[in-house]
């Protein structure tokens, strides 16, 4: 899969663009001005894997949080700002890693080059968001509707905003709460500038129909090489967008992480709880940061053959399971054991990569 070539930014530790891992961010929902309770949520979303956190920044106080947030954050901070270019001074003395606010949206070049020379000062990037749902009137009466080229335009004009005073720290976001939309903007944009994207389909719902059109939208882009930095954005636990996120970037092999839990769908053969094993499973082991394929399978019928690929696994037999490693049976474990048998396995075998005794 060949990625398309854009510029290299830092947000904080993490590089985004120019061949850099594509990187997993999220966004809290406690209310910023809540220290604690901002600061438990990344620390559970870095745990499953968050790499960049953004956080809404709606007036003085919470400006003034989020530097006090990023002291004690375990990912990199951006402060989410509209409108009041107060507040992004406001987080510029304070400290953060990266600032998301439209050039064109604060009132005036001087207002734009008040931050940019604070932002350049401290090498810090801007992530410019443009939202189907927010576009100039001039573009809409222009266009009739949010189209992919509107939404494109009014990007640029963002970036003109920037460019004009020698600022090229920039990443860009085009989101659409459709699939089409959102495919056709990134990659009409993708044609007309090198700026690393942050690819997302906004608003995209609840848990399931948010991870479909995710999934297809940010699919399609990655396996053309679009892309740089992911967000799904879902009606859910901002925990389960970072495990989406995962889910969509190990599906195209382009990152790996933790556990791979390959299992059966399920026949008229099956012998053990496949779906509650693995969805037990899976939920228990989503700490594991080492890459490893786990196979349950529901009959050694097919089990044992279509889990060899796995580094271990469990196949279904008459009130057992036969535990294999490598494609190799290795013992008998009694049907009620499985899953805490396998969950010790895993950690085992973390353990072991974490102390390098397995490559
Ligand atoms: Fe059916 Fe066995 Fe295949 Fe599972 S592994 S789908 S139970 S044949």
């Amino acid at each position: 899969m060949e990625r398309k070539k854009t510029r290299r930014i830092m947000v904080g530790s993490v590089p985004i663009g120019d061949g850099a891992p594509v990187a997993v961010q999220s966004m809290t929902v406690n209310d910023t001005r809540n220290i604690p309770a901002t600061l438990e949520e990344i620390q559970k979303l870095a745990s499953v894997g968050c790499e960049i956190i953004r956080l809404a920044v709606v007036d003085m106080e919470a400006a003034e949080a989020v530097g006090k947030i990023r002291k004690q954050s375990p990912i990199p901070v951006i402060a989410d700002i509209h409108f009041d270019y107060h507040l992004a001074l406001k987080v510029l003395e304070g400290g953060v890693d990266a600032i998301r606010i439209n050039p064109g949206n604060i009132g005036s070049q001087e207002k734009v080059r008040a931050i940019v020379d604070r932002m350049k000062d401290k090498g810090l990037p801007i992530r410019i968001g443009v939202n189907a749902g927010s576009l100039e009137r001039d573009l809409l009466e222009q266009y009739g509707h949010p189209v992919p080229e509107a939404m494109v335009e009014s990007a640029l004009r963002h970036v003109q905003l920037l460019e004009k005073e020698g600022f090229y720290d920039i990443k860009i976001s085009l989101k659409a709460s459709n699939v089409p939309d959102t495919i056709d903007a990134y990659t009409l944009m993708s044609e007309r500038c090198d700026y690393p994207l942050h690819i997302g389909v906004s608003e995209a719902g609840p848990l399931l129909s948010g991870t479909v059109k995710s999934a297809v939208g940010l699919g399609y882009l990655l396996a053309h090489g679009i892309g740089d930095t992911i967000r799904v954005s879902l009606a859910a636990d901002p925990v389960e967008e970072v495990k989406v996120a995962w889910g969509i970037l190990k599906s195209l092999n382009l990152r790996q992480r933790g556990v791979n839990v390959i299992a059966c769908p399920t026949c008229g053969r099956l012998e053990i709880d496949v779906v509650g094993i693995a969805q037990r499973v899976e939920e228990r082991l989503a700490h594991i940061k080492e890459t490893m394929d786990v196979s349950i399978l529901g009959c050694v019928v097919n089990g044992i053959g279509e889990g060899k690929e796995a580094d271990l696994g469990i196949a279904g037999g008459q009130g057992v399971g036969i535990y294999f490693e490598n494609g190799e049976v290795v013992k008998k474990i009694k049907d009620t054991d499985i899953e805490e048998f396998i969950i010790q396995q895993v950690e085992a075998r973390a353990q072991n990569m974490r102390d390098g005794k397995i490559p």
